[in-house]
């Protein structure tokens, strides 16, 4: 899959750009800020859209596209920030965001003055499976985004996007099962999950959960002609789940390397 290659080669790109920045005497600089539930990801591009170099951090700052720590979202917005503008020794400007789709103009309002109070100049507010399809490049199929919060599903026609859903939950629900589980607090759970050495296990501890997800997304691909399903979001970064989708569903799903960059990487690719 041609969209997929080229996906991972941005998405590879811009992992090792996180551990080594890629610093260009004279080049002018764009930061894509993804506010998400669970984490908030700054990645930067280069006028020819090749990362530079990125950064993030788990916060509970935001939920499901709503500010819930306004200060705190800004705190650590200015702390990635400068710690990119070290890295790259320059100062970053021009930044683009990006709202989860059903987003009303206040929330939306919020995220764009978190990004102009950690002193960016707001050049593109856009949707985030939009911001997604930047970088994957899908004509016709549907994206699915399986975030901390909700579960987002876009459909694709011609490469735009023409219809999208949201539904609560995500990977904060994989967490909470995790931690009645194995008695765990949820930080705890959180932290076990992420590691991949622990997902072989976890797959079946997750499994009515991923069944879950695949209802939701059922319920809005229904009506559609789909092929492909795409997943991005830091949830899909779980082995296995994509074998659990497509059983369900009985579509080819696939998802690139690291799902959890791909909108962050959109959004910067967006200016
Ligand atoms: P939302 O889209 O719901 O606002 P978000 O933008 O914060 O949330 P992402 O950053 O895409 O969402 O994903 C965060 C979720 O991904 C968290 O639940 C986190 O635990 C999970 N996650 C991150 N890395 C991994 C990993 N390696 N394995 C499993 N889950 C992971």
């Amino acid at each position: 899959n041609q969209e997929l290659i080229n996906c991972n080669r941005v998405i590879s790109q811009f992992e090792s750009t996180i551990q080594h920045p890629v610093r260009m005497a004279g080049s002018e600089y764009f930061t894509g800020v993804d506010l998400g539930t669970a984490c908030i990801v700054l990645s930067v591009m280069d006028r020819d859209g090749n990362p530079v170099a990125g950064a993030y951090q788990y916060a509970n700052v935001v939920r499901d596209g709503m500010v819930v720590d306004y200060i705190g979202a800004i705190d650590i917005v200015r702390k990635l920030k400068t710690k990119l503008e070290a890295d790259l020794q320059t100062t970053l400007v021009k930044a683009a965001a990006a709202i989860p789709p059903g987003t009303n103009e206040l929330d939306s309002g919020a995220i764009k003055n978190v990004v102009q109070g950690a002193d960016f100049d707001l050049v593109n507010l856009l949707d985030e499976p939009t911001a997604a399809n930047q970088i994957l490049q899908v004509k016709n199929g549907a994206i699915v985004d399986i975030g901390g919060g909700t579960t987002g599903i876009a459909i694709l026609k011609d490469g735009r996007v023409i219809k999208v859903a949201d539904e609560a939950t995500g990977g904060t629900h994989m967490s909470l099962v995790i931690a009645g589980a194995y008695k765990k607090s949820f930080q705890e759970a959180e932290e076990y999950k992420r590691q991949d050495k622990h997902h072989k296990e976890l797959l079946p501890v997750l499994k009515p959960v991923i069944e879950k997800v695949s209802s939701i997304i059922a319920k809005y691909i229904s009506n559609e002609k789909i092929d492909v399903i795409y997943l991005v979001g830091g949830t899909c970064c779980l082995a296995g789940i994509e074998t659990i989708i497509e059983q369900k569903l009985g579509i080819m799903t696939v998802k690139p390397n690291n799902p959890m960059f791909v909108t962050p990487l959109g959004i910067a690719a967006s200016i």
